[in-house]
């Protein structure tokens, strides 16, 4: 089953029900950043969510920007989302592995008390930052949180990820249930009781259900509006990463040609090495000179 995004409609437009399928966007995730399970736990559940917030965006070139700032052990984690379902993320310490005394994996420790915030990306321009408290850090509590602060709409957040033994996934999704602007007393009634009759997200990814089954089988008259794909995806190539490099100075840059290997710089988002040996570096310090002759 290949991962994707399903958005409906229930209620007369009441209520607003996502699901996301992110099992193979969170393996990727753990296989580029090699993550222990905890850290898959929560970097998988961070960027399924996400995914959802970056659905939620009108413009294909908006990008949603979402960092938990956390004393735990995991330390800072961060997603970006994009309209067009592509979605990298990393965390600052991969290898961790804490479970509670019910021997689940312990997210919510992990990642600690401090911070949620999300910033919508135009083009270069960021338009729009808006922070929380952690509730809970197990992260589905989080941005439920956030919604309804944030956003004034009542929101459920159910997130999963089951790691195996081996600490591959084998399930990971979300289901985002909103209550929309002229909802009724009826329908928060209703979306109670669903809430409440609720099987968790990553069980149902499991027992391979669709996101579209997931949507259209907790209301009785859900209209499916949008599908989308959704996929791990970085944007950095060899060309921005040679940008970089450019902003470091002649002198940093002559340092780095005079070493045997030359300069590997690494994308933090998607963990791809870009070498640098010797020629490329003198090719870069040529281009600087010719642009300080130039402007003097
Ligand atoms: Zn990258």
């Amino acid at each position: 089953m290949k991962d994707k995004i399903v958005t409906g409609l229930a209620n007369d437009g009441h209520i607003r029900i996502m699901a996301i399928s992110s099992t193979q966007m969170v393996q990727e995730a753990k296989d580029r950043h090699d993550l222990w399970p905890t850290a898959s736990a929560a970097l998988g559940r961070l960027m399924s969510v996400s995914a959802l917030l970056g659905a939620q965006l009108k413009n294909e070139d908006e990008v949603i920007s979402v960092r938990i700032d956390g004393d735990g052990e995991l330390g800072l984690m961060r997603v970006d989302a994009a309209k067009t379902g592509a979605v990298r993320g990393f965390v600052m310490n991969p290898h961790v592995m804490l479970v509670n005394d019910d021997k689940h994996l312990d997210v919510g420790k992990a990642v600690g008390k401090g911070t949620l915030s999300v910033s919508r990306n135009y083009g270069l321009k960021n338009e729009f930052t808006s922070s929380i408290e952690l509730v809970s850090g197990e992260i589905g509590d989080d941005f439920a949180m956030y919604f309804t602060q944030s956003e004034q709409l009542p929101s459920v957040v159910s997130v999963g990820v089951l790691v195996n033994k081996d600490g591959n996934i084998d399930a990971a999704g979300a289901l985002l249930i909103q209550m929309m602007p002229g909802h009724t007393e009826s329908d928060i009634n209703m979306a109670e009781y669903v809430v409440e009759h609720l099987k968790p997200i990553s069980q149902m990814i499991q027992e391979k259900m669709t996101p579209e089954m997931i949507v259209t089988s907790l209301f009785n008259d859900t209209d499916v509006l949008a599908e989308s794909a959704v996929e791990f995806k970085c944007h950095c190539n060899h060309d921005k990463m040679r940008e970089t490099l450019k902003t470091l100075t002649v002198n940093d840059l002559t340092e780095l040609a005079h070493e045997d290997d030359g300069a590997t710089l690494e994308c933090q988002y998607c963990n791809t090495h870009y070498h640098f040996d010797k020629k490329d570096l003198m090719d870069i310090i040529q281009e600087k000179k010719h642009v300080e002759d130039s402007q003097a």
